[in-house]
């Protein structure tokens, strides 16, 4: 078979439209996410992968097994990556450019020469000068979140497939639909999967493990008021806008903000409205590393709104819905495997950096589901955006971990 590189095949899979659609109640949300399973599934099949499938009828997802070439009892590992992309971007039309042995001058992209990528406003960039950069044309998406997993996934089995010499057991492969609408993990069936653990391949920089994910709650506040003609208002009318917006301008500025908080410091963010007189409603978004502090989080919202609700002569009701977990809490029980991961970072010449997740990822919801799984980089930078980069140097390291860590789980002593 020729050899094709990883760079090759992401570059196919971006040109795939797979914007996440959260409008659509149907899995895959959006018709191009399966269009490119069944291109992947060829894939994979071509390259000489066991049971191959694509779970067309129900959901979407495809699932394949790189057979294992030892003998002795090794446990089954598995790499996830989605193949969706943000619906905060255009993701139709998207046309790869391919920065060569990049010189390290401003990089501007052709269909939108306002978007302009500079090493001074970049380090992740400015540490790339030499390396082949591929960024998007300017007017959408890249797709390297989470492409770039993908192709560094079906690369490596490629690799493994035609490299019978290298000792690994059984690993198993999936790619998810609608990771970025927060169903990624919804249909996965864990059993079916038939790993002891997994990794996905949806990081930033070369090196990156990631395997302590925000504790994630959503909650819905409702202030409840009394419409009647604004003309005829007066002594009567009672504006649930207002009382919901006096709400909002008591939550915490200063901290327990998005826009005032980094690294561990967790927040309460008002993210959505729907607003009318008679009923106003503001959804919530609670995150914290500790679990626990999330009740915190919640009791601060109830009293504030309740307060306002008091002043206003409004009624107040709250709906909590839980979103994901810290994936900590599972993976502090299986120390293998994060260490694994790190030992293949390490032996395939790089540094780990290890650094909190201040979102979810799949496998903050897949770990909680049995499958521990913490998160490995794949090159992705400036996600969702028209900035969005990777390169070719970063896919192949990405490559080169699961190669490795194919083999560390394999008990061999160090990689060929
Ligand atoms: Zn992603």
């Amino acid at each position: 078979m020729p050899d094709v590189t990883v760079l090759d095949r992401f570059l196919r899979y971006v040109t795939v439209d797979t914007r996440a659609d959260d409008s659509s109640a149907s899995c895959p949300s959006s018709p191009g996410q399966l269009a490119l399973q069944k291109l992947l599934a060829g894939e994979l099949r071509e390259i000489g992968l066991a049971d191959v499938d694509v779970d067309v009828d129900d959901n979407g997802y495809l699932m394949a097994t790189i057979p294992a070439t030892v003998a002795r009892d090794v446990p089954t590992i598995g790499f996830v990556a989605h193949v969706d992309t943000s619906p905060e971007m255009p993701g139709v039309n998207v046309t790869p450019i391919v920065h060569r042995a990049w010189d390290g001058r401003d990089i501007v992209l052709p269909d939108d020469p306002t978007a302009i990528l500079r090493a001074a406003e970049q380090p992740e960039l400015a540490a790339q000068i030499g390396h082949d950069i591929v960024t998007a044309s300017g007017t959408t998406l890249l797709g390297a979140d989470d492409k770039a997993g993908v192709a560094a996934i079906v690369a490596a089995a490629a690799h493994l497939v035609s490299h019978p010499e290298i000792p690994h057991g059984r690993i198993r492969i999936a790619f998810t639909p609608d990771e970025e609408i927060g169903r990624g993990a919804n249909r996965f069936d864990v059993a079916r999967f038939g790993a002891s653990c997994a990794y996905t391949l949806d990081g930033g920089n070369r090196g990156e493990l990631e395997f302590e994910s925000f504790s994630a709650d959503v909650m819905r506040v409702t202030f409840i008021g009394f419409n009647t003609h604004p003309g005829y208002a007066k002594g009567k009318m009672v504006n649930a806008i207002k009382a919901a917006a006096r709400f909002i301008d008591r939550l915490p500025q200063d901290r327990l903000s998005p826009e005032t908080t980094a690294e561990y410091g967790g927040y309460v963010h008002p993210y959505q409205m729907e607003p009318s007189v008679d009923r106003t409603s503001v959804r919530v978004l609670l995150r914290d590393f500790v679990t626990a502090a999330l009740r915190a989080q919640q009791r601060l919202v109830e009293d504030l709104a309740g307060q306002v609700a008091r002043e206003t002569g409004t009624r107040v009701e709250f709906d909590v819905q839980e979103q994901y977990r810290n994936m900590r809490e599972v993976l502090d029980r299986y120390p293998d495997v994060v260490g694994k991961a790190r030992e293949a970072i390490r032996r395939a010449g790089l540094t780990p950096i290890e650094k909190p997740i201040r979102g979810g990822t799949d496998g903050s919801r897949l770990s909680f589901m049995g499958l521990p799984t913490p998160n490995l980089f794949a090159g992705e930078h400036n996600f969702h955006s028209r900035l969005e980069w990777t390169s070719r140097q970063d896919l192949e390291a990405a490559v080169a971990v699961v190669v490795e860590l194919a083999q560390v789980w394999a008990g061999g002593s160090k990689g060929e």
